[in-house]
């Protein structure tokens, strides 16, 4: 699975927030520039605009623009998350998009979704899917690897914090939230995408080397 670079002020190239494709950026900053116009008689007027720490970055694959003020992307809003695994639940997949749709305007609000995500995505793959913590006791036992297992048991503390009132709010990050998006994509690729691959490697093999491999086995 490659890695998700998220879109970072000034940084030359990342995943891009409207084509999704790792590309080279060119940033252009618009700190003080001028705009010239007519007025209503025809006239040229000039007017000065001072724009602070505006930019744009251009993507060289799809040619379009993010937009970024104060050195945060302002378009387009959801840019900086990954998109979703395609082999997700379809279920899964709307709470995933809606998160994204909502992720820089309650931060809160788009981890508290993933969660139930990533809930309901346990109980896709066979766990009882009401409690996250024996779900990942379940996954363990299951060879889960242990950066998985590391990055459910985060999920699981972030979590935790959040429904005690008074103790720090992780939740209230969008740092918080992004993590999440990346452990829906991984918990997907381990139990879903790798094992799909794996068969249809093994579907298209030739018959004769499937009746052998079917004879050694035996
Ligand atoms: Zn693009």
């Amino acid at each position: 699975m490659s890695k998700h670079i998220a879109p970072t002020f000034g940084q030359t190239s990342f995943h891009c927030p409207i084509c999704s494709v790792y590309s080279e950026q060119t940033w252009s900053s618009y700190t003080d520039s001028h705009y010239q116009t007519r007025n209503p008689n025809g006239q040229q007027v000039m007017l000065h605009y001072r724009l602070t720490n505006f930019s744009s970055a251009k993507c060289k694959h799809c040619d379009q623009f993010s937009l970024w003020l104060n050195q945060k992307m302002v378009y387009p809003l959801t840019g900086n998350v990954e998109m979703a695994n395609t082999d997700l639940p379809e279920h899964i997949l709307s709470d995933y998009n809606e998160a994204k749709d909502i992720v820089n305007i309650s931060p809160r609000g788009s981890a508290a979704l993933l969660r139930l995500a990533i809930q309901k995505l346990c109980g896709h793959l066979g766990e009882k899917g009401k409690n996250i913590n024996d779900d990942i006791a379940s996954l363990v036992k299951r060879g889960l690897p242990v950066q998985l297992q590391q990055a459910l048991d985060s999920v699981r503390v972030i979590g935790n914090h959040a429904v005690h009132p008074g103790v720090i709010d992780l939740d209230d990050k969008p740092e918080t939230a992004l993590a999440l998006f990346s452990f829906v994509n991984i918990i997907c690729d381990y139990f879903i995408t790798q094992p799909k691959k794996i068969a249809e490697v093994f579907s298209n093999l030739p018959q004769k080397d499937k009746d052998n491999i079917a004879k050694r086995d035996s």
